[in-house]
């Protein structure tokens, strides 16, 4: 359906979890306890939301979390979604720990695509980042999902300072490799903010201190642009919400894990769907009533601090 702003909005990000396997500097408090009650969502619940938005004509949806993996039953939330009519592509956002495992078993549930984060080639950085994490596990669900011939995103959200020195080893991934590389922009949020005021590496400054990979260079204002290197197998891109903010382009929602609506990332602007999950067109008019009134546009660059009261491993990135 179209918003008040005349965006078409076809898109939900669902996370189905706060709880995750590692612990990322710029992400989660690293005291955070996994064993803390998650108070959220059943997979019935899910699926019902997700029938409704798929009334209003959402027709993709991302699972993320927390660490999506880390729920016992992924693998039947992604089927059951993979039967709802209207609902074309399904994907995840996971930090790769356990996807290597798992991955040709949700593929079989109706997994469509992937994207992985990853911050860091180094095994040693990767643990610092992370606290938990082992890259070698990561790299196996890369190469799982390759032959698998998943459709593959790698996310880098750069730190100055932390892993700028390997934008170049990042970049050259696509020579080899069929994904495509996104170096996402550092948000303000959270755990992010004490990294964000060491100074923001805006996509343009990649640019610009890269040059000679991209000779053509100019950043599409508004725009997620990919650029190839001669010869590669994959994609580099781009996701500056903070630069470039793309709000025009926005065309999704996000529902948290415990059946809130946020339909914009930075705001407080949020509906809780829990009173109506025992109603199927209440929880279409709430979804509907949510969707039309999504914010127009963030104000992150002029006022860095976020008014969303979640954190992005609340919200899903
Ligand atoms: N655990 C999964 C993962 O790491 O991919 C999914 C959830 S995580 C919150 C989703 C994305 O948000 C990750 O790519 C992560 O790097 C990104 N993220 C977390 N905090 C961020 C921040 N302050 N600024 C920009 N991206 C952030
Ligand atoms: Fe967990 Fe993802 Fe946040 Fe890292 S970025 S702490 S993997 S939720």
């Amino acid at each position: 359906m179209f918003d008040r702003e005349g965006r078409n909005i076809d898109y939900i990000r669902v996370s189905i979890t706060e709880k995750c396997n590692l612990r990322c500097i710029y992400c989660m408090p690293q005291n955070i306890c996994n064993k803390k009650e998650d108070i959220c969502l059943q997979s019935e619940d899910i699926n019902r939301i997700l029938k409704a938005a798929s009334i209003l004509g959402i027709q993709k949806v991302r699972f993320t979390g927390g660490e999506p993996l880390v729920v016992d039953n992924i693998e039947k939330i992604i089927f059951n979604t993979s039967k709802i009519i209207n609902i074309k592509d399904i994907s995840i956002t996971t930090n790769g720990v356990l996807l290597g495992d798992m991955v040709t078993s949700l593929k079989q549930c109706g997994l469509n695509r992937v994207n992985i984060s990853l911050d860091t080639l180094k095994k040693d950085k990767f643990k610092a980042i992370t606290k938990y994490g082992e890259l070698s596990k990561v790299e196996d669900a890369i190469n799982k999902c390759l032959s698998l011939n998943l459709e593959l995103k790698l996310n880098t959200v750069l730190i100055r300072g932390i892993n700028d020195d390997e934008i170049t080893d990042l970049i050259n991934l696509t020579k080899e490799l069929p994904l495509t590389i996104r170096f996402i922009e550092l948000m303000p949020i959270g755990e992010g903010e004490r990294f964000y005021k060491n100074g923001l590496i805006t996509s343009e400054e990649i640019l610009n201190t890269h040059s000679e990979l991209f000779p053509t260079g100019t950043l599409d204002k508004g725009i997620a642009k990919l650029y190839k290197l001669p010869n590669a197998k994959g994609k580099v891109g781009f996701i500056s919400p903070i630069s470039c903010k793309f709000c025009n382009n926005c065309n999704k929602v996000r529902l948290t894990s415990n059946g809130i609506i946020k339909p914009c990332l930075h705001s407080e602007k949020e509906l809780d769907l829990t009173p109506h999950l025992d109603n199927d067109l209440a929880l279409v008019s709430a979804l509907r009533e949510s969707i039309y009134h999504k914010p127009k546009e963030h104000n992150l660059l002029e006022q860095p601090e976020n008014t969303s009261k979640k954190l992005m491993y609340q919200i899903g990135g």
